[in-house]
């Protein structure tokens, strides 16, 4: 039924409606929507549909649409109607094989349509007045089936699986990621952000209502920390236990040359090589001479730097217990760097205490996730900006 006239406004009513809606000329063109039994085609541009359409879309019932991210905005732009009890078939389809509109036309309601026929259509002019026949017989078809097709795929799913599919958006991503971004500048554990995305990526993946991800959240983060404080403390115990010393981390030990300069501090096994293979002995149980004097090719701030004693402390704190040696680069970041670098490792390399190795182990895990999550954001922005109708 074409609305073009007042007197023609039916007073929709239902649990659910499915609808579509066509653009051209930067504006909305055609409005369809199907009670199940009618479907009814609204001209915006014969009638002045705003108050009507508010009316409609701020109401209870169900409004299905396939992929209707883009009709949302375009509701939201020109009739400023934030649309209430949105439903997404395409997000319903995800057990499905093919999730495409025309597979489950063809698959469930016997309706055979081309993919060509309906792109060519969804492009066609849909302000020129009169609409044609094949025009207003796809319009009519994009949502017609709407609400059968619900029915169908919601029988897929299990009744914990529906409590969060009702009334789903697909606009959820921008908001999540959002929450997720705070949350990572609020918590100094980054586990946290990364468990919540991946619990609601993988076991969780049909909830789509942002409060109710914003509630579950909530309920994942007060859970996450308890164990977190219990869990922190045994790791730094662990890594206590295992990783650190109190013996020196540096031996330094030294090697002069032939003609007695000395060239370097440096750690027990090097000398112990030097001799066992003749290239020198020992002048006591620290120092040996080698059996000839080696072309220098370190420059005077490099000797300097070799030349002197280094301490067995924390460099943050100046704790001498519980040491280990720390890279100030990741090496996740650093082998990738070019040669020179690489090989003056020396110089990033620093005596810390298991307490600062903790702290800095944090900052360190904190600048990675926003590196990580900057990339990710981009690829969210790209893979948003993806939409079809
Ligand atoms: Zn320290």
């Amino acid at each position: 039924m074409y609305i073009n006239s007042e007197n023609l406004l039916p007073k929709l009513q239902g649990e659910a409606f499915g609808i579509d809606i066509e653009f051209s000329n930067k504006r909305i063109c055609l409005i369809q929507i199907s009670d199940g039994k009618e479907i009814y085609l609204f001209d915006p541009i014969a009638l002045n549909l705003e108050q009507y359409m508010r009316d409609f879309f701020q109401n209870d019932a169900i409004k299905i649409f396939y992929s209707g991210a883009q009709d949302l905005k375009w509701l939201k732009t020109e009739y400023q109607i934030e649309v209430n009890n949105y439903c997404d078939l395409k997000v319903l389809a995800q057990k499905e094989p093919d999730q495409s509109l025309i597979a489950l036309w063809k698959k469930y309601c016997g309706v055979q349509f081309e993919r060509d026929d309906k792109k060519r259509l969804q492009r066609s002019d849909w302000f020129a007045r009169p609409l044609s026949q094949e025009q207003l017989f796809y319009a009519a078809l994009d949502c017609k089936h709407l609400i059968m097709l619900r029915d169908i795929l919601l029988q897929q799913y299990t009744e914990e699986e529906k409590k969060f599919i009702h009334f789903s958006t697909d606009l959820k991503e921008p908001k999540l990621l959002r929450y997720l971004k705070k949350q990572l500048v609020d918590n100094e554990d980054v586990l946290l952000p990364q468990k919540i995305y991946r619990h609601i990526k993988f076991q969780d993946p049909f909830q789509t209502d942002d409060q109710k991800v914003i509630g579950l959240i909530e309920q994942l983060t007060k859970k996450h920390h308890e164990d977190y404080k219990e869990q922190k403390k045994q790791r730094f115990l662990h890594f206590q236990e295992k990783f650190t010393t109190h013996k020196p981390v540096y031996s330094n030990c030294r090697i002069f040359s032939l003609s007695g300069q000395q060239l370097c501090f440096c750690d027990q096994k090097k000398i112990e090589w030097y001799v066992k293979n003749g290239l020198g002995e020992y002048m006591d149980e620290k120092s040996i001479k080698l059996s000839f004097d080696p072309v220098c090719e370190f420059d005077e701030k490099e000797m300097k730097f070799y030349n002197e004693e280094r301490a067995n402390r924390c460099v943050v704190c100046g704790a001498s217990s519980n040491i280990l040696k720390y890279q100030i680069i990741p090496y996740m970041y650093k082998h990738n760097l070019p040669n020179h670098y690489k090989s003056h490792r020396a110089h990033d390399v620093v005596i810390i205490c298991a307490r600062c190795h903790e702290k800095a182990s944090a900052l360190q895990d904190k600048k990675r996730a926003e590196v990580c999550l900057v990339v990710w954001s981009s690829f969210v922005i790209l893979w948003g900006g993806e939409e079809s109708s």
